[in-house]
């Protein structure tokens, strides 16, 4: 017999502690501890009370949890004496049919990691979809964390319990998060297409306008049409636009429906990859708004609006120079210059635009006429380690970072290693270095500044010179216009002091600068509210990436909602993945945006 919620919110402290017992490998404590916070309204809450008992309890603590646990195909598993939760686990991702050679390496692997770390090895096997990892990604991941630092080692096998916890959760409670698989689901089909040459690498890339790119926009096309969207088409950039139409009944006059309830809303992210990239870097942000018209049109339901979905083209930058393809058309900021570009092997944009059967023309028409829609959204996986590490599912984003980048190059003298006295260098390498470390404590300084060297050369460098040239870049982002320009003026006099002291030419140029896009306050109010009603614990947060609502709040209100990443929230990677539990939360608060949006008293 399933639990169910009202059950635990109601039974005995000792009683329900009983039943969470499983939970967590022989520490009842942490189920125990959650209760305390009864009643909850969702399982979301119950899963967040429990990961802040066990952060609460100190490191100790969370280490006897963490030896409590058994080594993977260890020897609890050969002499049967695993819990029934672990078994299951365990022989779900195929981990008690290994060959000899898979058994020997996970023994070598418990071996080593062991003898690194002090504690077992702990990684949810059952995976991201529930389903189970297979054996071979197991045994990278493995290998992969072997080479952690301790502190984050320990802190990502608490992260691991926490999942593990969470699919024993759904277990207990008959709970499938049907619509977070089908997303889960989509993308994994969608990630089939990749270009020529990473396809024979298993790996995923995805630029604007290839045979794989064309066929993500047929597979996105289908799969809008199949989920209920009343209109499909691929417009004259390659952007696949789908519409769930509005209930056609509802009159502007009808009682509580101002006009602007008819206005649509627009939502949507990129489907192209950066190179090898991950599967699910704005594609997320595609597939959560279409998992909600499937269930609208399943219910046979209607919005008092029209739903548009846009996947958008390209916002990479990959093939050719220009970024954020898809999106400027809509806003009108495709720049007709642009079709002249050329990609590595000399095709312009505008013949890669005729081959895949799209007319030029018919760009300028693109543009959206603001006054048409209420305003933009987009869900899209974090891409950086915040949610993780707070063990947060879902973030509200305050402002996509504004930006500056620079080139720069310092000039000293190239004299010779062995003979050149400390004190009468001019050593253009050590200027730089000193610049890098003051970059990071002038972008330390404000919370939610960011600042990056990424890019450091002694062009023609040899191992006896002194440098006498050090090129490098400068990346400085802050959540306003006004602290990333406080920023960059202080990086910039810092290396004008620096260079002066040492006697160094300093030529900085200024290559790039993007406005901050803050939320509409009002938007932000929306996914707030609506990550509220999950019971997750709200997290605001500015996103250091650009994103295409970076290019639609040129014309549109809008805000965004972040998904917390798996491995670090890193993304522009294989590794990139988020688990289809946080999916589930994603299209739950998006349909409650919907709702708000239905619901007249919400303007
Ligand atoms: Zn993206």
């Amino acid at each position: 017999m399933a639990l169910s919620l009202s059950q635990l919110n109601a039974a005995p402290l000792e009683e329900a502690t009983q039943w969470l017992a499983g939970l967590y490998e022989h520490s009842p404590w942490i189920a125990r501890g959650a209760l305390a916070e009864r009643p909850f309204t969702s399982l979301a809450q119950l899963k967040h009370a429990m990961v802040r008992v066990l952060a609460g309890a100190g490191i100790e603590p969370q280490l006897a949890l963490i030896r409590a646990h058994p080594e993977l195909a260890g020897k609890a598993m050969v002499d049967q004496s695993l819990t029934a939760e672990s078994a299951n686990e365990q022989s779900k991702a195929g981990l008690t049919h290994c060959t000899p050679a898979e058994f020997e390496t996970i023994q070598q692997l418990n071996r080593d990691y062991n003898a690194r770390f002090g504690w077992p090895f702990i990684l949810a096997v059952r995976g991201p979809r529930g389903t189970g990892l297979p054996k071979a990604e197991i045994i990278a991941t493995f290998a992969r964390r072997l080479q952690g630092h301790p502190d984050f080692e320990r802190q990502e096998c608490l992260r691991n319990i926490h999942r593990i916890a969470e699919i024993r959760l759904n277990d207990l409670f008959d709970i499938t998060p049907t619509q977070g698989n089908r997303v889960w689901d989509w993308q994994e089909a969608l990630a089939q297409h990749t270009d020529p040459g990473y396809a024979e690498l298993g790996q995923l890339t995805v630029t604007y306008l290839t045979d794989a790119h064309r066929a993500c926009a047929a597979q996105i096309s289908a799969d809008m049409r199949a989920a209920g969207c009343d209109t499909v088409h691929i417009d004259a950039v390659g952007n696949v636009v789908g519409c769930y139409q509005r209930d056609s009944a509802l009159r502007i006059s009808d009682e509580g429906y101002s006009p602007i309830f008819h206005k649509t809303l627009l939502t949507g992210s990129h489907y192209d990859t950066v190179r090898n990239g991950g599967k699910y870097d704005g594609r997320l942000g595609i597939y959560v708004p279409l998992a909600c018209v499937q269930q609208l049109s399943q219910a046979g339901k209607r919005l008092p609006f029209d739903l548009e979905i846009v996947a958008f083209a390209e916002e990479e930058g990959q093939r050719y120079k220009a970024t954020f393809l898809g999106s400027s058309a809509l806003t009108g900021d495709f720049e007709p210059a642009w079709l002249d570009q050329v990609d590595a092997n000399g095709t312009t944009m505008r013949a890669a635009l005729q081959h895949a059967g799209l007319c030029v023309d018919d760009i300028p028409g693109l543009k959206r006429n603001a006054s048409d829609y209420r305003g933009f959204v987009e869900v899209h996986i974090e891409q950086g380690p915040v949610l993780n590490a707070l063990d947060i599912p879902l973030g509200v984003v305050t402002s996509i970072n504004a930006s500056a980048r620079y080139v720069g190059e310092v000039t000293g003298m190239a004299s010779h290693a062995g003979t050149t006295p400390m004190d009468s260098r001019r050593d253009a390498a050590c200027a730089v270095a000193e610049l890098v470390l003051a970059v990071e404590s002038r972008a330390a300084q404000d919370a939610d500044s960011v600042g990056t060297v990424g890019q450091l050369q002694v062009p023609n460098g040899s191992v006896n010179v002194v440098p006498g040239h050090c090129q490098f870049s400068l990346d400085l982002r802050a959540p306003s216009n006004a602290q990333r320009d406080r920023l960059a003026a202080d990086v910039v006099q810092a290396a004008h002091t620096i260079c002066e002291r040492r006697g160094v030419q300093l030529n900085l140029t200024d290559t790039m600068r993007a406005s901050a896009a803050p939320s509409d306050a009002a938007w932000q109010a929306r996914w707030e509210a609506a990550v509220q009603a999950l019971g997750v614990p709200l997290h605001r947060m500015p996103s250091g990436a650009g994103h295409d609502a970076m290019k639609l709040h040129t014309i549109l209100p809008q805000a965004m909602l972040f998904v917390r990443g798996q491995n670090s929230g890193i993304s522009h990677n294989p590794l990139e993945s988020t688990t289809s539990d946080d999916m589930q939360l994603a299209v739950d608060a998006f349909a409650h945006l919907l709702n708000q949006l239905a619901t007249p008293a919400s303007d």
